[in-house]
């Protein structure tokens, strides 16, 4: 079970988030966002530290493009599914 930043980074997880902006905020009509981008493990690492909880990651983003704090993140496994090399033991892949 991952839990913390340092842990994803370290499986090589990558990161990807998207605008919850529906464009019914309020009463103004304002055109919808649904921003996507993948963000950088590292960058992210950097600056929140590697203990930061995953699931805690959302709450501190915000849109780029319209500035809400609407975003919904996906975490990402590498095409290996997520096996870290290091903790196979030799001669897994041979199977
Ligand atoms: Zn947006």
């Amino acid at each position: 079970m991952v839990e913390t930043l340092g842990e994803a980074w370290n499986l090589s997880w990558r990161i990807h988030m998207r605008c919850l902006d529906d464009g019914m905020q309020g009463l103004k009509h304002k055109r919808e966002c649904h921003y996507r981008a993948e963000l950088d493990m590292a960058t992210l690492v950097t600056t929140r530290g590697r203990d930061f909880p995953i699931a805690r990651i959302a709450e501190r983003l915000r849109c780029p493009r319209c500035g809400c704090r609407r975003v919904c993140v996906m975490f990402k496994p590498p095409t290996n599914h997520g096996i870290n090399a290091e903790a196979v033991p030799r001669g897994w892949y041979g199977r």
